[in-house]
């Protein structure tokens, strides 16, 4: 047996104790996140040295001093997204790809963007050599979101912003949910908006979180919030 396959599969056997421990014994209900997050294989997603604690339940630093968020957070934004069948998603924050990569074993469509340029562009790179052919990532401001492929029947933002961008409202179909971190630069409260009608939208809060900043036009100002 090669060092590779034993790697392969015992990565396998913590991803799997991941799915049970960390995410369906803590609520995660919707088994096509479970499933998804059974798939994907998080240690691609990190830098080498952090490899071996890919599946360990906690956020984890990724290239240009960004993070790949701990698991049972993406699972639990992915689990409040309630997607229909071969949904339109918007993924804003693509840091690592990873979350991009679980959505695009749940969805139809996944459009991702990153405003780390870098960032965008191994994630891109990553995706397509992982087979994700569903994925496309751009590099851009996400806080105004991706006019060009709207509407969404999803949106998910891994950034924290201290209101919900009016672009990214207007970028759902009706029916569809907007999951984000609404806050202050230090903490911040998980927010799940549903547009139940052409100008009607009903707020849900899920619980505290801390995110790092959305930086753009319709969220934080500059740099000067980047290290929460
Ligand atoms: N979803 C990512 C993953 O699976 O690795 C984790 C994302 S990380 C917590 C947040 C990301 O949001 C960072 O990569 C950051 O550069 C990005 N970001 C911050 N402001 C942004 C904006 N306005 N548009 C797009 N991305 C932004």
């Amino acid at each position: 047996m090669s060092a590779n396959h034993d790697n392969s599969s015992n990565c396998e056997t913590q991803r799997e104790a991941m799915v049970q421990l960390q995410l369906a014994a803590r609520g995660i209900d919707d088994e096509r996140v479970l499933n998804a997050m059974r798939r994907v294989p998080r240690e691609r997603f990190l830098p080498a040295n952090m490899r071996e604690f890919a599946y360990e339940d906690t956020a984890l630093p990724i290239a240009c001093d960004q993070t790949i968020s701990q698991p049972w957070v993406v699972a639990s934004m992915l689990n409040a997204l309630q997607l229909p069948a071969d949904a339109r998603v918007l993924d804003v924050g693509t840091g690592s790809g990873y979350a991009a990569a679980v959505l695009a074993e749940m969805a139809g469509r996944v459009y991702s963007i990153e405003r780390v340029p870098a960032l965008a562009a191994a994630a891109s790179e990553l995706l397509r050599e992982l087979g994700y052919d569903n994925v496309e990532v751009i590099h851009g401001d996400g806080s105004v979101g991706w006019p060009a492929a709207r509407p969404f029947d999803g949106i998910v933002v891994a950034a924290g912003a201290p209101a919900i961008p009016e672009p990214l409202k207007l970028q759902l179909s009706v029916g569809g949910r907007l999951v984000m971190p609404v806050g202050s630069a230090a903490m911040q409260g998980l927010v799940r908006l549903t547009r139940i009608g052409e100008d009607e939208f009903e707020r849900e809060e899920l619980g505290p979180v801390r995110f790092v900043p959305l930086i753009g036009e319709a969220g934080w100002p500059g740099d000067s919030h980047r290290h929460n």
